[in-house]
């Protein structure tokens, strides 16, 4: 059993951060299984070394340890390419020059109704679907070809196994949910070139052999693409672990800003590990 904990370095780990960490690294120990830390730093803007070695200090305070190097996902760029381009390769990936305002401008067309939202938002209308790759201009976003990738599924859809709490079991994913609630998502984006979360996440994961992957419920809904591109990349798809979420007195759920919740504040007032611990009800 591996799994991972995968912040991205854009901001100090709060109370939600250190339970996803401490739940994988007590999943992984139960199990005699590795837990691994990786950089999701892929947002060059936002992301920054002071927010690693931050995280890296809070973890290893709480008690966690993990192999070393730690995977960052800038330092391997060239793998997130040689991904994109076996899906452009088998013709399931086109360029797009579509800004945000001409996305919403096509929906707001009179024959639209509502737009949908999948787990990647606004569903993309598909103004550039069915441009060659030979057409890419500089700033181009690239989309999956939805209704293409799923061709290749077999006839009763994937699915994927759940061991999480709120959505325990086995859960079939659809050719048509793919295609009517989710759509031609972004695998690079425009103008940054920066490969998508959904992308990435899947390279890495195979690469790093994870075969658990422990985060959030409120990255279930993003489960059934990267189930599906894991498979059209020919990767083993790992098991799905998806928490409770950690939320604030008024029900929301905790956010970088959130900063009297932050590991680093707990520790400065002279708060243990264990205070962590039984604070986010392990
Ligand atoms: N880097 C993502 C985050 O901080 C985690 C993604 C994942 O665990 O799949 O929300």
């Amino acid at each position: 059993m591996i799994t991972r904990f995968a912040p991205s370095p854009t901001g100090p780990l709060h109370l939600g951060h250190a339970f996803s960490a401490l739940t994988g690294f007590d999943r992984a120990r139960a199990a005699g299984g590795t837990f691994l830390l990786r950089m999701e730093d892929i947002d060059r803007a936002r992301s920054k070394p002071d927010w690693e070695r931050l995280i890296v200090e809070d973890l290893h305070w709480l008690g966690l340890d993990w192999p070393t190097p730690v995977r960052r996902q800038s330092d391997h760029l060239d793998d997130f390419e040689a991904a994109l381009a076996r899906l452009a390769d088998a013709g399931l990936v086109y360029p797009c020059s579509c800004t945000r305002g001409d996305i919403r401008a096509a929906l707001s067309a009179p024959q639209e109704g509502a737009p949908m939202v999948g787990p990647d938002g606004i569903l993309y209308p598909g103004t550039c679907r069915g441009r060659p790759m030979a057409s890419r201009r500089e700033g181009d976003a690239l989309r999956l070809d939805m209704a293409r990738a799923v061709e290749a599924l077999p006839a009763g859809g994937l699915s994927f196994f759940e061991s999480g709490p709120e959505q325990c079991g086995s859960h079939r994913v659809t050719a048509e949910s793919l295609v009517e609630g989710t759509g031609d998502i972004v695998l690079e984006r425009r103008q940054t070139g920066e490969v998508a979360y959904h992308l990435a996440v899947v390279v890495d994961d195979a690469l790093q052999g994870v075969t658990e992957v422990v985060r959030g419920v409120d990255l279930f809904a993003a489960t059934p693409v990267q189930v599906l591109l894991g498979t059209l990349l020919g990767h083993n798809i790992p098991q799905y672990h998806h928490h409770r979420l950690i939320r604030d007195e008024r029900g929301r759920r905790l956010a970088k800003r959130d900063d009297a919740r932050s590991l680093r504040t707990y520790r400065a007032e002279g708060l243990t590990p264990s205070d962590i611990r039984a604070k986010v009800g392990l």
